[in-house]
């Protein structure tokens, strides 16, 4: 009987090395471009959700600066933007 040597001479190769494509000048401006405008998007979606949502640390009403977490500086400012929420709100339904 003939034990069962390992089989299979030369399985392993090093794994081909694939250069990572090269963009050209052009390709390259294009590509820049689509980023500059992904970015000013992104900058006018972020005005845009900062105009409606609160931030912390900064009234959402009066945009005053008030503690760390808060999001209104005082009770009559949320009842403020509360109010306006809920009336804007009402109106968006109708
Ligand atoms: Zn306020």
């Amino acid at each position: 009987m003939t034990s069962s040597a390992s089989q299979g001479e030369g399985g392993a190769f090093p794994p081909e090395r694939e250069e990572p494509e090269r963009l050209s000048p052009d390709d390259e401006a294009t590509r820049r471009e689509g980023e500059f405008l992904a970015d000013a998007l992104d900058m006018q979606r972020r005005r845009a959700e900062a105009m409606s949502r609160s931030t912390p640390g900064v009234c959402t009403n009066c945009r005053e600066l008030c503690l760390p977490m808060a999001v209104f500086c005082d009770e009559d400012c949320r009842a403020d933007h509360e109010l306006r929420m809920q009336r804007r709100q009402r109106m968006g339904r109708l």
